[in-house]
């Protein structure tokens, strides 16, 4: 074993490192339950089995399990510098892959961190490379570097140990280098393609509409048939006959614009409780991609979470989500929070509020995602709130093939986790070209209305940075399609094609640092703006937009072909396509009055003026603005 350092901190043991446990217990249960986890997720058992059979907890291992323990700890008390405390969950997490790391270490026939060199760390980040999952696939960079992590904070926190290990495992360098884990958080959270997101989303607000109401009143009314005849002290044959009935002879709703009901009719209490569970990852869905809070904050919502506030200029009212954040907070009852909430989760939760309603008087409790035992529409044994781990499983099994879920670009089943809405939901609102996103647009605009009020509350910095990475990435490659481009249109894309010395090259290093020089020199951000790229200078800004962006008031297609700072590439033809046709069609049309007539007329003009931009060749559309300037 290596000798202890010098500078070796001692160590602070409590008594106890919980209310319900004390050190020298074999189990450690935390404190910190919270809706979605359960007890079990919260303890580490310190008594597991090594590879010789004997128990960690056996007296010939004391010292190193000592050591383990005041790493383990320390991660809560004392984290290495920069790193924030670990919440019990996560120390739990931890301490699972430390339990690997000793297990093979010990099958290696060593006895402590102390023999943990350089050589033997990379040997262990090997093996645990090569393992493969119980679903048959190679492990993740992201689980590598979870790894790689555990072994890197054995050596921040060597201090505290009596045998540390005796090298840096990575010389240096940073542990993704040999995780291959390359930090960025598309890689560690992937968002949901936007072929799949638009798709999921406008579905799941679908179904929290009318198919909604439809199974809350055949729920409410088949639930309450069983109990009134159960009441009466009927057999059981009497009181589940006219329940099977009244079930089978329920009619769906026919939407809005269909020819036949959402639904066809069903049979039996089962399957009111397939659709009813399939409007619960509705809601899921539609909270967490429209609102981008973290699984955890979503499970912990309470009943009459919508609170409503006024605008800066009180002209009018915002909705917002009131919950908790845990993650970030300074205890584990987490920190209160508002979200800006649009018009589709207010509804969700509305939802929310009558499926759960039954279980939340039944538990005398107050959370919305209260999820019944069994399979049917009534159940007396004790409820609580779905863990993630359940709602991940019950999303890919039930909910996609529900919705018709779009395959991948591969043409594979997309894996949705729980992460995911909060990922898409920050790069739909950092997003600056929103053509691709459909109905979803109207949504996502509201927020971005929100968030960008003076009076908005929302201090989830964290998400904040995930937006602002967001518009940087789109910023950028905007920047280098503008500077390409060999035809564009706009008042900013007719400067910058005639200036710009990449016109027609492909993009290049050279290309990428004069980016990065207009990024970091000018601050730059696009604004959002739906039918062409917004080069955003409030100065210059038709639409009255002010230092946090474009003015989405007066933001029209007409105000921004006005505009210094707007500028169309090809990728918008379409949207410019699609309006040039409906204003054609609409002066065609002789019930128009003379001024509707006009304003098509006007409309036609710019949509040939873009059109015709983007077709031009670039000394064409010179010669023409040349004309025009005199
Ligand atoms: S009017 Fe100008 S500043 Fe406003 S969104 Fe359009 S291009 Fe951007």
């Amino acid at each position: 074993m290596s000798s202890t350092p010098a500078t070796r901190r001692t160590f602070d043991r409590p008594q106890k490192v919980s209310e319900q446990s004390l050190w020298s217990d074999p189990q450690w249960q935390f404190d910190g339950l919270r809706p979605g986890l359960r007890l079990s997720q919260l303890r580490f058992d310190w008594d597991f089995q090594l590879p010789d059979g004997s128990c960690f907890t056996a007296p010939c291992w004391s010292q190193w399990l000592h050591d383990a323990q005041t790493f383990l700890w320390s991660l809560r008390v004392d984290p290495p510098r920069g790193r924030r405390r670990l919440r019990a969950h996560s120390l739990v997490t931890v301490g699972h892959k430390l339990r690997v790391l000793i297990c093979w270490m010990a099958d290696e026939g060593m006895r402590g961190f102390g023999t943990l060199d350089r050589e033997n760390a990379q040997r262990f980040l090997s093996v645990v490379a090569e393992r493969i999952t119980v679903r048959g696939n190679a492990v993740t960079a992201n689980t590598r570097h979870a790894y790689a992590n555990v072994v890197a904070a054995l050596w921040l926190q060597r201090h505290k140990l009596a045998d540390p290990p005796p090298d840096d495992p990575f010389d240096g360098e940073r542990a993704s280098v040999f995780s291959g884990f390359c930090g960025l958080a598309a890689e560690r959270w992937p968002f949901t393609p936007d072929a799949i997101a638009v798709p999921l989303i406008s579905k799941a607000i679908r179904l929290i509409g009318q198919p909604a109401d439809d199974l809350i009143a055949l729920r409410d009314q088949a639930a309450s048939l069983y109990e009134e005849r159960r009441a009466r002290g009927l057999t059981r044959p009497s009181v589940r006959q006219p329940v099977l009935k009244l079930i089978s002879a329920f009619k769906f709703t026919c939407l809005d614009g269909e020819d036949a009901p959402w639904h066809p009719p069903i049979i039996g209490t089962k399957q009111v409780r397939f659709l009813v569970d399939r409007i619960y990852e509705a809601c899921f869905v539609v909270i967490s991609y429209l609102v981008g809070a973290r699984v955890s904050e979503i499970l912990a919502l309470e009943a009459d979470c919508i609170e409503q506030h006024r605008s800066a200029d009180a002209t009018e009212t915002f909705a917002y989500l009131r919950g908790r954040i845990f993650k970030t907070a300074a205890d584990d009852a987490g920190q209160p929070h508002l979200w800006a909430a649009p018009q589709a989760v207010v509804r969700a939760i509305e939802v929310l509020e009558h499926l759960s309603a039954p279980l939340r008087q039944q538990a005398g409790r107050s959370q919305l995602w209260l999820a019944m035992q069994g399979h049917g529409i009534i159940d007396t044994r004790p409820t609580d709130v779905m863990t993630s781990s359940t709602l991940v499983s019950r999303l890919n099994s039930y909910f996609a093939p529900f919705v018709a879920l779009p395959t991948d670009s591969e043409g594979s089943a997309w894996r949705l986790t729980t992460h995911q809405g909060r990922k898409t939901f920050a790069r739909f609102v950092g997003k600056r070209d929103r053509t691709g996103l459909h109905a979803l647009q109207h949504h996502f605009g509201h927020v971005t209305r929100i968030m960008t009020d003076r009076a908005y509350v929302g201090t989830d910095f964290d998400l904040d940075e995930l937006v602002d990475a967001q518009t940087l990435e789109e910023t950028r490659s905007a920047l280098e399609e503008l500077l390409t481009a060999s035809r564009l249109g706009g008042k900013a894309g007719r400067m910058l094609s005639s200036r710009s010395r990449f016109r027609g090259r492909t993009r290049d290093g050279e290309l990428t640092s004069y980016v990065d020089f207009l990024i970091e020199e000018s601050g730059m951000r696009l604004g959002v703006c739906d039918w062409g790229y917004c080069v955003y200078r409030a100065e210059s800004a038709a639409c009255m937009g002010d230092e946090r962006g474009p003015n989405p008031l007066w933001r029209t297609e007409s105000t921004c072909m006005s505009c210094a700072n707007f500028a169309v590439t090809d990728r918008h033809r379409p949207v410019w396509q699609a309006r040039l046709d409906r204003n054609l069609a609409l002066v065609a049309d002789d019930r128009l009055d003379a001024s509707s007539i006009a304003l098509a007329r006007t409309r036609i003009a710019e949509c040939e003026r873009v059109l015709s931009d983007l077709s031009a060749t670039g000394e064409a559309r010179a010669e023409d603005d040349g004309r025009k300037s005199t």
